[in-house]
């Protein structure tokens, strides 16, 4: 039996989140412990080298933009923002269809039309179907939390049906940024996060797309780690939690799978939600805001990666227009990415999304369909030499934001008195990703400060809005929503 260890704060789980909150509190003069089940610290943005090539891959190919304000914060501190490789300034997307690439790149009208030109200029939309966007875009515009809340019932597909988004304009963009950007089909997910994301996207200046020009985990990982070691604080990787310890309105600290017992006054857990619920002690389980936890489901991705004997497009990231029965989603080639890479062939990463239609698929499947969807959109991919492949097969991605998700994402203080939440699922306002991780992680260390009775501001906000985005949200926010939106939006409430 060992003697319990004492600490100030234990924080669980060595992700974005997690490394976040240790380096937040850094210098706040209490004894940390980072917790990690894994042997490698990242989570769900943790890389590897290749074992037979000895390349770097990622989990699964990830993007930055720059509104990530507090995945940047995290990178400034730790001094390796410049490992980040941005695309051209005025590109935003570029979409293939068949072999047509259609570029979706910032122009000189301001937020919120500064997409028009590009969207004009994709002739699958007529201007019927452009003009159908106009009753999303003024909800868009006026919308706050209390309105994401009021259309977190419904899914994405039924709200823009009842606003009147002609099926060309849902099929082409919408069907496609839910996927893209919620991971989730239009049908499932909730419309309050689309609105929501649509609000950001549309006024702000347009996003610019950003990758790690190294291994994704090897831009906060390694640093993160040296910064909470050489400060005194112990990462324990390959450590996992077994329990956190409590009375009925109190945390007081973790029980490890090997049986040690950490002591804290503060314990913060970055699990994700079912990890987060098979840790809870039995007198906390029936609380209502820990039942919740039991009611997320998982976006399951796989990742492909296909190592070529030449180069077969001078692209960076492409995405394919949306069609149901398509496997991938986005492409990338790290020959056009990685630091020091120029002149070596084609490494092409790719994500399926939704992935649990190809559980049941071999590897070598999902391999033959993904050459064959690239090839489709690089005609260069059909002569290459495919040299080798690797499929990453990952359970979970984020959590879908199905309808309710919004009113069920916990914030970062809970009703046991020590126990704090982070994590990228969290309500933090963002989609689930890097930022909205970064974001709860030095959320989850304010509250620390707070709780220790020296506040301190953390959390960046997002980048400021365009002018006429502001003005024209300002009479969005005055109009009622259109009678139909109202009627099925308090139905589905
Ligand atoms: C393939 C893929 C592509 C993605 N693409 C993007 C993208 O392009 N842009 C973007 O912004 N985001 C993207 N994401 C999402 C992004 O990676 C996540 O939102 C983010 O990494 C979540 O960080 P987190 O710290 O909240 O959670 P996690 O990374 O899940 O961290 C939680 C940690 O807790 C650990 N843990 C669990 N149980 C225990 C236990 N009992 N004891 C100790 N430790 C435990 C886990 O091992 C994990 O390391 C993608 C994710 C994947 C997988």
């Amino acid at each position: 039996m060992h003697a319990p260890l004492e600490f100030d704060v234990v924080i669980l789980g060595g992700g974005i989140a997690g490394l976040t909150c240790a380096v937040g509190l850094l210098d706040a003069g209490l004894r940390l412990a980072v917790v990690e089940r894994d042997d490698l610290l990242g989570g769900r943005a943790r890389s590897w080298t290749d074992p037979i090539t000895g390349d770097p891959v990622h989990i699964g190919p990830h993007i930055v933009t720059d509104c990530y304000a507090n995945f940047f914060r995290l990178l400034e501190r730790l001094g390796t923002a410049d490992r980040v490789v941005w695309e051209p300034e005025s590109l935003l997307y570029t979409m293939f269809d068949g072999e047509r690439a259609i570029d979706l790149r910032r122009s000189w009208l301001p937020p919120p039309v500064q997409l028009l030109a590009s969207l004009r200029a994709d002739p699958s939309l007529g201007l019927l179907d452009l003009a159908s966007n106009g009753a999303p875009a003024r909800v868009a515009l006026g919308i706050d939390e209390q309105d994401v809340l009021r259309l977190d019932g419904l899914d994405g597909r039924a709200a823009l049906t009842a606003l009147g988004v002609r099926p060309a304009m849902q099929r082409r963009y919408w069907q496609f940024a839910a996927m893209s950007i919620l991971n989730t089909p239009l049908g499932r997910c909730s419309a309050g996060s689309l609105f929501r994301a649509f609000h950001h996207a549309i006024t702000r200046d347009a996003v610019r797309v950003g990758f790690p020009g190294v291994g994704l985990g090897d831009l906060f990982a390694p640093a993160a780690r040296a910064a909470v070691e050489s400060a005194g604080h112990p990462v324990w990787t390959n450590t996992a939690a077994a329990e956190i310890l409590g009375t009925d309105a109190r945390a007081t600290g973790v029980r490890l799978a090997d049986g040690r017992i950490l002591r804290a006054r503060h314990v913060v857990s970055t699990l994700p939600p079912r990890d987060l619920a098979a840790l809870l002690p039995e007198s906390w389980q029936g609380r209502a805001e820990f039942a919740a936890l039991r009611w997320f489901s998982a976006v399951a991705y796989v990742s492909v990666y296909l190592w070529f004997d030449r180069r077969i497009t001078a692209r960076q990231f492409w995405a394919r227009a949306y069609a149901p029965d398509d496997l991938n989603c986005d492409f990338y080639d790290y020959a056009n990415i990685y630091f020091g890479w120029t002149g070596r062939p084609s490494l092409i990463g790719s994500n399926i999304i939704d992935a649990d239609r190809v559980a049941d698929w071999s590897d070598s499947a999902i391999v033959e369909r993904t050459r064959r969807e690239l090839a489709e959109n690089l005609p260069a991919a059909r002569t290459a030499r495919l040299r080798h492949a690797a499929v990453h097969r990952i359970p979970l991605a984020v959590q879908a934001p199905l309808p309710g998700f919004e009113a069920r994402r916990p914030s970062t203080l809970t009703a046991i008195d020590g126990l704090l939440l982070a994590g990228d699922w969290t309500r933090t306002g963002l989609p689930s990703s890097m930022e909205s991780a970064a974001a709860s992680g030095w959320g989850a260390a304010e509250a620390v400060w707070a709780r220790e009775g020296r506040p301190r501001a953390l959390v960046q906000p997002l980048p400021p809005r365009g002018r006429l985005a502001r003005v024209l949200m300002t009479a969005a926010r005055a109009a009622p929503w259109p009678p139909r939106l109202r009627r099925v939006a308090a139905r589905r409430a």
